[in-house]
């Protein structure tokens, strides 16, 4: 049973391109199910989060992340009677439109575009569902609902909404121009891959060598979740393998997950939204306590200096920046060496940055290779 306030999918505002409702599946399980068989999603695969993929074989990527969004947005739909459909549908697209090497990736290509109309992921991620599949004989796109579209746009700058709105009035760029929320699915989703990555890269990080459980101590939430794992469980630590920090990793997630459900609970016994619309004229409703928000923020704090600014990171952040802007001076100059579909688009620049966005870590590397002859990450690939 849905909630008032939850995005019924029997009253979706439906698609770009009408098209007869399914019998067996409702209109988000749809959303979800074309998201699962989209090219796009398989390549997260081979798309970093934090690790290059190439750097070890246990450390989160992009598809893993979405998973793990997937996961706890559903969790907490769940719990608040919302649409968990749509919801796994939002979490397994979110990062569709994500470079290849992480956020160096996307800020080189910001670099490149910026003269030439800007790039960003989240819309690209839009991009990705609403033109750049290519796998319906009537449209472009995988031709999701409005719902779901809303969701995997999670921030748009104010030029490119008004760009939206132009083409799609009323459409999901609108919220960005006056200032309204999008759906509680949507919210909870951007919620949970908070949560999920400050977990993972914790995890990661620890795997790697680059965090060491003692430099988590100046993390006060951290601290204290290792403490009381210590003291339910004595002598945990002096066990080989690593279950201390899943039990860490474990109580950090469900504190985050109740947190949210209560929080959010407590926010919409107050609100009564009457409706999916009411909640997205209402101020943000799904939320943290105020407490766990900024012990949230030193976790990221923590995570941005020692980890994000690692020497180690930094260096592959710097290589990386190196192979996506010298693929685009390459594609740019010699539009050739790309498959024929993005030689075709009009927009030279914007065709190049369309398929560098799609690609792949490892096939980014080789495809620099072959184009530069150099090999910035070594031989292997
Ligand atoms: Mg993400």
């Amino acid at each position: 049973m849905l909630a008032a306030w939850a995005c019924d999918p029997s009253r979706s505002r439906g698609r770009r391109h009408r098209e007869a409702s399914a019998s067996d599946r409702s209109e988000h399980q749809r959303d979800r199910d074309r998201i699962v068989h989209s090219t796009a999603f398989r390549r997260l695969v081979y798309k970093t989060q934090v690790f290059l993929n190439h750097e070890g074989d246990l450390f989160r990527t992009r598809l893993t992340h979405s998973l793990e969004v997937a996961q706890l947005g559903r969790s907490v739909a769940r719990r608040l009677s919302l649409g968990e459909d749509l919801v796994e549908a939002m979490a397994l697209a979110h990062d569709l439109g994500h470079t290849p090497f992480g956020h160096a990736g996307q800020d080189a290509l910001q670099q490149c575009m910026s003269e030439h109309g800007g790039f960003e992921h989240n819309l690209q991620s839009l991009r990705v569902v609403d033109q750049l599949e290519k796998r319906y004989p009537d449209f472009d796109g995988l031709n999701l609902t409005f719902e779901a579209r809303e969701g995997i746009l999670k921030h748009c700058s104010r030029r490119h909404a008004a760009r939206l709105e132009a083409i799609e009035p009323g459409g999901v760029g609108r919220r960005f121009l006056d200032g309204t929320q999008p759906s509680l699915e949507a919210q909870i989703v951007n919620l949970a891959d908070g949560m999920a990555y400050n977990a993972h890269d914790i995890d990661d990080g620890l795997r790697s060598g680059l965090l060491r459980l003692e430099m988590l101590d100046e993390v006060p939430l951290y601290r204290r979740l290792h403490s009381d794992v210590l003291r339910d469980h004595p002598g945990l630590d002096r066990q080989p393998g690593r279950r201390v920090i899943f039990e860490v990793q474990r109580r950090l997630l469900s504190l985050q997950v109740n947190d949210l459900v209560d929080t959010t609970e407590a926010a919409l016994r107050d609100a009564a939204p009457g409706s999916a619309d009411a909640v997205r004229r209402s101020p943000p409703l799904a939320r943290f306590s105020d407490a766990l928000r900024e012990e949230n923020r030193e976790l990221e704090t923590f995570l941005f200096r020692a980890l994000y600014r690692h020497p180690q990171v930094e260096d592959s952040t710097a290589k990386a920046r190196k192979v996506v802007a010298e693929l685009f001076e390459a594609y740019r100059s010699a539009p050739d060496e790309m498959p024929e579909d993005f030689r075709q688009e009009e927009d030279r620049h914007r065709a190049v940055a369309d398929y560098i966005a799609g690609m792949t870590d490892r096939f980014a590397i080789r495809e620099h290779h072959r184009l530069t002859g150099s090999s910035l990450f070594g031989q292997g690939f």
